[in-house]
């Protein structure tokens, strides 16, 4: 009776987690989304703990109160970091979180392994495989991680003959897996094992860390799109269909995100799964002079909106920093009120997430339908009377189109530099997340607006 109930249950949630991809596909029903997710992970685990006490080895007693130790631990844990994690910190957490799955997959395999050395070889092939993913997602999501959180130089590492080590490393993991496959015994079969996790933290490390900060983005959704396939392979491991599934969602709708994210910054997929990004970097001029850039102030940028009849607002990370979206949104809506055309423009990029620029907007009430797309905006600046550049940089940095050594160079922008008159929020003169410089700061059509975005924002609207 059990084993059919748990049954159903795998495939109530399956359904409920495809139900959850659909609705957050969209904002309007992105909430109904996420409590479907909700609802079959709650289904999820009631049925696969049901499941584990009627199986336990060890009686259900002793495994029901090792489970709950180890849910109490983690909901302990994930209570008290979803509490305290900023809106900026996301990003990391998330790449944390991936590393966690990939963790989880090396132990699974290897645990498999010593539970049952003499298993088949299909079985093997399985767990050689789920330890390789598992490895490399570790690391490399560390490494997103560090990046991420500044811990870590943004740059790429450009070891020499960074190629040739990766696919040596990929070659004797197979070697591995061939040797693991066939000669299981202990304890040649567990050396082959943690030699292919070894290569795989090896791999998962060099790959990301050769990867430069304005194409993180992309790595950010393979490694979650290879969590994905970390936790199938856990699920083929420990002969667990809903894990399987799960995991195949995550890892598929990752792929088509990152193949999205590639489309959009004109970067190749197979470069991507290569670690080949950051090739550009070789012959950058850092030290380029753009000559002199020229400030302005709140009461300035107040009179140029008052004269405006049409503004655009490109936000950028460092809206996300100065928390600005609520002081913008009184902005936009001050403008409006004195019938001024006032729209976003959101580069694909912009922030450190998918769709971070969204949530914050959404969050502070600006409407769905001034908030654009950089391809539905990118042929309106030369119409627009002043652009606000809030807190971004990259996404509006002309480098990206004009100059072909730059590690940016072929990543679509925001051509803000077509507009009349375009002011930029930001703190200093400071690169952005891919360490390049912005000529856009150099511009005769820009002026700098110095100071945290949140409080210039303000001023503006008290100039108002
Ligand atoms: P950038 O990270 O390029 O620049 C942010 C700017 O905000 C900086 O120039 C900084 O300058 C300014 N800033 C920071 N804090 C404040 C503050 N309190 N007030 C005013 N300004 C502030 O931002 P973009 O959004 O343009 O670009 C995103 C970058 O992140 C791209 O390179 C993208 O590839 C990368 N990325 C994106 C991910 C995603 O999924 N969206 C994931 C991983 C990376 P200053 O310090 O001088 O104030």
């Amino acid at each position: 009776m059990l084993p059919s109930l748990v049954q159903t249950a795998y495939i109530i949630a399956a359904v409920l987690f495809v139900l959850a991809l659909a609705g957050l596909s969209r904002h309007e029903t992105a909430k109904l989304g996420n409590a479907a997710g909700m609802v079959g992970m709650v289904i999820a685990i009631a049925a696969t703990v049901a499941e584990a006490l009627r199986s336990a080895e060890r009686g259900p007693v002793v495994t029901g109160v090792l489970i709950l130790v180890a849910v109490l631990i983690g909901a302990t844990i994930g209570l008290w970091r979803s509490r305290t994690v900023e809106m900026t910190g996301m990003p990391q957490l998330i790449a944390m979180l991936h590393s966690f799955v990939g963790l989880a997959a090396v132990l699974v395999g290897v645990g498999s392994f010593l539970d049952t050395a003499h298993s088949d070889l299909a079985h093997r092939i399985e767990v050689a495989i789920g330890v390789l993913i598992g490895a490399y997602t570790f690391t490399g999501s560390l490494v997103a991680f560090a990046k991420l959180s500044g811990r870590m130089k943004s740059k790429a590492l450009m070891l020499p003959g960074r190629h040739v080590l990766n696919l040596l490393a990929l070659i004797a993991a197979i070697g591995c897996t061939v040797w693991f496959a066939l000669a299981p015994q202990f304890p040649f079969g567990l050396i082959a094992l943690l030699a292919i996790a070894l290569l795989g933290f090896a791999l998962g490390w060099h790959m990301v860390a050769s990867i430069g900060g304005g194409d993180m983005p992309v790595v950010v959704s393979m490694l979650n799109s290879y969590s994905g396939w970390a936790a199938a392979a856990a699920g083929f491991m420990l002969g667990n269909d809903l894990l399987i599934i799960t995991g195949a969602l995550v890892g598929s709708s990752g792929a088509i995100l990152s193949y999205l994210m590639c489309q959009g910054m004109n970067r190749s997929f197979v470069s991507v799964i290569l670690g080949g990004f950051g090739e550009g970097t070789g012959g950058v001029q850092e030290d380029r002079d753009y000559g002199e850039y020229r400030e302005t102030s709140a009461p300035e940028v107040a009179g140029l909106l008052e004269r405006a009849r049409t503004v655009v607002i490109t936000p950028g990370y460092g809206m996300a920093v100065a928390k600005a979206q609520g002081p913008v949104a009184q902005l936009t809506q001050l403008l409006r009120d004195r019938g001024v055309s006032v729209r976003f423009g959101i580069h694909p990029v912009a922030g450190r997430l998918p769709g971070h620029m969204n949530v914050l907007l959404a969050e502070a009430k600006v409407p769905y339908d001034i908030v654009l797309e950089m391809d539905e905006v990118n042929d309106d600046f030369a119409d627009t009377d002043v652009v606000l550049v809030i807190g971004a940089n990259d996404t509006v940095n002309p480098a990206a189109l004009e100059e072909p050594h730059s590690p940016i160079a072929g990543m679509p922008v925001l051509e803000v530099w077509h507009a009349r008159e375009v002011i930029v929020f930001k703190r200093s003169m400071a690169a952005g997340y891919a360490g390049v410089q912005n000529p856009l700061f150099f511009r005769d059509n820009t002026r700098m607006l110095f100071g945290d975005a949140r409080e210039r924002v303000q001023d503006i609207i008290k100039a108002l």
